[in-house]
Order: structure tokens, then sequence, then C-alpha cells
């Protein structure tokens, strides 16, 4: 199995030359099982996907939403391969959404806000709703699923294929009075655990003459290597940066992280980490 990094970054694309090298694209990540695709997310990474998959038509595929903020559904209406009849496509999510996953990520694309409805996809679509229990199956590999704590709601996921395991939690916030058990639960010997690292502690606390970003539902690295630590987890992933975080301040914060933890590494567009690897790639600041 590897996991390929199409967008890393949270909350709003941040395109500056500051971030470049990291990448200023929203959450979007390939993981391929061998010939299967699985897609977690479409934030604007989700278009580069796109074009990527163009060479390698017809594309058969699976979609999951960790949960339909901005900044993981704004590629979904740019994205090619959704164009082109022969295609096909099954998408996944649910987290406490008012209505049906098909029913939000159409309503995005209505007028005023998009020219472009859904009834313009020739490929073919089918939309499912997930619940926490529930195990998405696919051809050799296993998905499950676990809450975690976000306002509106958010999925970690977890794939599994033969004997490698990879976790994606995004999107979550830590409360020491409840840790997220769910989380370390599914994250148990994980090979890579792939988390929302988007505050430093002095953002998150209010230190240093931050204001505090308690309650705004994202978390940081040193409670992601808490979850990793508890659970058995092999490699870390920073993952979601924070817009302000310019290159050289995730490569601060990714350096901190390895004091900790060794085998950690900050996501950036093009990251490819194949799971049958001992070691993980090298970083853009090695
Ligand atoms: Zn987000
Ligand atoms: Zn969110």
């Amino acid at each position: 199995m590897f996991i390929k990094f199409w967008g890393v970054r949270g909350s709003v694309p941040s395109g500056n030359p500051e971030t470049a090298r990291v990448g200023g694209n929203t959450t979007c990540v390939e993981i391929r099982c061998e010939e299967e695709l699985i897609i977690i997310d479409t934030g604007t990474g989700f278009r580069n996907l796109g074009a990527a998959l163009m060479k390698e038509l017809p594309v058969k595929g699976t979609i999951l939403f960790s949960h339909v903020h901005w900044d993981h559904i704004q590629g979904f209406p740019f994205f090619t391969p959704f164009f082109i009849p022969g295609n096909e496509f099954r998408v996944f999510g649910g987290t406490s959404l008012p209505m049906p996953i098909e029913e939000v990520l159409s309503k995005q694309m209505t007028p005023p806000c998009f020219p472009v409805k859904t009834d313009l996809f020739g490929s073919k679509i089918s939309y499912q709703d997930v619940k926490p229990d529930e195990v998405i199956e696919g051809k050799n590999y296993k998905i499950t699923l676990a809450p975690l704590y976000h306002p509106n709601g958010c999925y970690a996921y977890r794939i599994d294929h033969e004997d490698q395991s990879l976790v994606f939690a995004t999107d979550c916030e830590h409360y020491e009075d409840k840790p997220n058990k769910n989380l370390i639960d599914l994250s148990r010997d994980a090979d890579v655990l792939v988390y929302d690292s988007q505050y430093t502690e002095d953002e998150y606390y209010g230190l240093n003459g931050e204001f505090s970003r308690k309650g705004w539902g994202h978390s940081t690295m040193r409670e992601g290597l808490k979850v990793a630590e508890a659970a058995n987890v092999e490699k870390f992933v920073l993952f979601h940066h924070d817009p302000t975080h310019n290159d050289d301040s995730i490569g601060k914060i990714e350096a901190e992280a390895r004091q900790l933890f060794s085998k950690s590494i900050a996501a950036y567009e093009g990251l490819q980490i194949d799971l049958s690897e001992k070691e993980l790639p090298p970083s853009l600041f090695d």
C-alpha cells in the first residue's frame, strides 16, 4: 500500500511563495492497495489528482469524506474524471450530516455559488452514508472508522491491506479530560498515523501573546504523538498545516516532532509513503 499527498493544508488554500515547498492545496490524499484506488477528501488538491488520473482511464475508485467543511470539498467540482463516461466512483461520507452526503455535495454545486451542476458528471457515481460501526469492504482492503472531536463532526479512517495499515485522522481536537479512546483503538499497531497537527502548543493554548485556539476543532503535533505512542503506531505524519505556517515554521515543527518520535515527517504535496518500506522517505527539510 502507498499513500500520496495532493493537498496538505488546513482551513483554506495558501498559495504563497513562503508556503510553496510544502504546498498550499487543501486536503486530498491518494491511497493505492495494488491496483485499487482510494481517495480521502476532495480539497483543492483533488484537482491535481484528477489531472494525473486522466492518464489512466477508465478510472475506478472509492472516495471517503472525513467531513464536508470547505477545505475538504472545494476541489470536488474540478475533478476532470467525474466528467468522463466510463469512470466509476463510490463515495462514502456521513458524519453528523443533516442531509445525505449526495445532497451536501450537489448543493455546493448550485447557482449562484457555482454554475455547473452534478448532473453534468458523465461518470457513474454512487453515494453512501456510513455510520461509525460500519465497515467498508474493497476487493483487497477493509476500511473502518471512528468519530473525532470536531465542529459538525469528522471521521478518522483506517485502511487495512494485507498486513499493512494506515490511519488518517485530520480535523480532530484533543481534550485532556476525555482522550479520544476511539482514535487510539482505531490506530492500534498501525504502520502510519496521519494526524491534524495544525497548531503549535503556543497557538493552541494562547501562550506568548497568542490568542487561544481551543474549541476550534484542531490539534497539535505533541497531542498526535500521544495517540501514536498509546496506540503503538510506527510512523507519524504531521498534516493539515495551518495556512499561516510558512515552509520554515513547518520545518521547525517537524524537527521538534523528530526529537520526540524519530519516525515523523511533515506532509508536503507530492510526498509518497510506501508502507512496505521500513523507513520514511526523505523530509523536505533533510
Ligand atoms: Zn480541515
Ligand atoms: Zn473541518
